[in-house]
């Protein structure tokens, strides 16, 4: 007797092949058998003209906070996804300088990789989880948030730590080097950190220094510490912004496919949005004027000349016209939300920067915006290129506001708009870009695949209707036409509503 059938599907097994029409058969978490009209289940799903495929892998995300606080996950499994790549952009869990974790009973200052992951290993998720190592929690555990190169020492010791996190299961090394501290450190500490994860034959992920006017030079960078180190690479949410700079994504796919004809191995991912989001006052006010606290920088707002003075600072990086900043959020003014800068200065009748001030001012700071700085001819070029994944970019959050359609949308939105109605590729190669090709590169030797024997993570959709429906103003809204989501054997959503299931955990390299 099979735990579940699911008959009659269009199967899209992962590996980019077409379609067939089969039965799937459970047991135990597993495929357990795949073929004609197989009997015996204690449960059916009938699939027919449904497409049924591996479960989505979100090779790019933020969803270790999910192991403490959001263990659901529902968010992910609600647009398909059963396995997620955490600990992104150079920040992750462990290490850690101090003892935040409850279950790891550690009173000693440093909280390693190693013990967090096997404090963790049991908690049941909604998702599978796998972890990177990131590069700023490593600088920070050893040498603080100082702005300086390393010691001989410090860097022996990060490297230590390193080791210590990939042998005990990590996938590699996360690099966010535009967050402090990470974006302190110079080339040659990259390197030399990142041969660790090639010696591992793990990976190294990077948030490039750069995704806007150097963000070439930024690709270059990344390609010379994957040369010198020997590991294997994936440039993060792939990507260019602003006007001037569109278009450089030609050039940076030609850099990666050059440097994988050179013998590297080099991805990228993908999130599909031509916007990317955070709190105004993050956009707004300088980065060295908030640690003062929010009393100050509201005195500072509400002094005409000092306001003058950090507007015209901050023009030098966004510019005189604030039409392509959204508002999502605003205590102050709801009345705003979904409304572009421009036109709410054009109802005050005050300039572009007065009205973001106010808006501030009027919320005690609190407000958040989306930010539409990228083009949709180049964010299709990037889902389309052959080594491109697809991602969310996303923690798991439900409960705060701030947060961008992605942490919903993002793999319905590619199968729905960038499949059926761009075209940008076919539904088998795009399956296999949000399946089988991240469960290669992060080595899930168990996933990605709808192979008898492999893990039971399953979606069924219908390929003609699946959508997202969270947008930028309002970003709390489900897909459609996602039918099932099956998470190691069980169903964990139905019609993009989670149920409560827990059958994910944290998993481990297999490097
Ligand atoms: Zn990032």
């Amino acid at each position: 007797m099979y735990d579940l059938i699911i008959k009659n599907g269009n199967i899209l097994d992962g590996t980019g092949s077409p379609r067939y029409i089969a039965d799937i058969a459970v047991k135990d978490g597993k495929i357990a058998r795949i073929g004609k009209d197989i009997e015996g289940g204690a449960e059916i799903i009938d699939a027919t003209g449904l497409t049924v495929t591996p479960g989505f892998i979100d090779s790019h995300s933020h969803s270790d906070n999910a192991v403490m606080k959001y263990p659901d996950m529902a968010e992910k499994v609600e647009q398909g996804i059963t396995t997620s790549v955490g600990g992104q952009c150079g920040g992750s869990v462990a290490p850690a300088a101090l003892s935040a974790y409850p279950l790891t009973g550690e009173k000693e200052c440093l909280a390693t990789m190693g013990s967090f992951l096997k404090a963790y290993e049991n908690v049941e998720l909604g998702s599978n989880l796998c972890i990177m190592v990131g590069h700023c929690s490593l600088r920070k555990a050893v040498m603080g948030i100082e702005n300086r190169e390393p010691t001989a020492e410090e860097l022996e010791k990060m490297k230590d730590l390193l080791r210590e996190g990939i042998s005990n299961g990590a996938m590699g090394l996360s690099l966010g080097l535009i967050y402090i501290p990470g974006t302190y450190a110079k080339t040659p500490e990259l390197i030399e950190l990142a041969k660790v994860a090639g010696e591992m034959n793990a990976l190294v992920v990077a948030h490039i220094r750069d995704e806007d006017n150097k963000m070439i030079e930024a690709v270059l960078e990344f390609i010379t510490i994957i040369r010198e180190s020997g590991a294997r690479g994936v440039i993060s949410h792939h990507k260019v912004t602003k006007e001037h700079n569109f278009g450089k994504v030609n050039y940076s796919l030609a850099l990666i496919d050059r440097a994988n004809e050179e013998g590297l191995e080099i991805w990228c991912d993908v999130y599909p949005y031509a916007a990317s989001s955070t709190s105004m006052s993050a956009a707004f006010i300088p980065k060295p004027m908030h640690a003062a606290g929010t009393a100050s920088m509201m005195a500072a707002l509400q002094d005409p000349e000092q306001r003058r003075e950090i507007a015209e600072t901050v023009k030098l990086r966004h510019g005189e016209n604030l039409d392509w900043v959204m508002v999502t959020s605003c205590p102050g003014h709801p009345e705003f939300k979904g409304k572009r800068i421009s036109e709410i200065a054009e109802i005050w009748g005050k300039s572009h920067y007065d009205t973001v001030y106010d808006l501030l001012l009027d919320s005690n700071l609190d407000g958040t915006a989306c930010y539409f700085t990228m083009n949709e001819a180049d964010i299709e070029k990037v889902i389309a290129h052959p080594r491109a994944m697809i991602c969310t970019d996303s923690s798991v959050m439900m409960k705060n506001p701030i947060y961008h359609p992605r942490l919903r949308g993002s793999f319905p939105r590619v199968l729905g708009r960038y499949v059926r109605e761009r075209k940008v590729t076919t539904l088998p190669e795009m399956i296999r870009k949000m399946t089988s090709m991240p469960a290669a590169v992060y080595g899930l030797k168990n996933k990605g695949l709808l192979w008898e024997g492999m893990d039971a993570d399953i979606c069924i959709f219908d390929a003609d209707k699946i959508i997202d429906h969270s947008y930028f103003d309002n970003c709390g809204l489900r897909a459609e036409g996602l039918n099932y989501v099956i998470v190691g054997g069980k169903v964990a959503a139905k019609d993009a509503v989670y149920n409560g299931t827990r059958a994910g955990r944290i998993i481990r390299n297999d490097f």
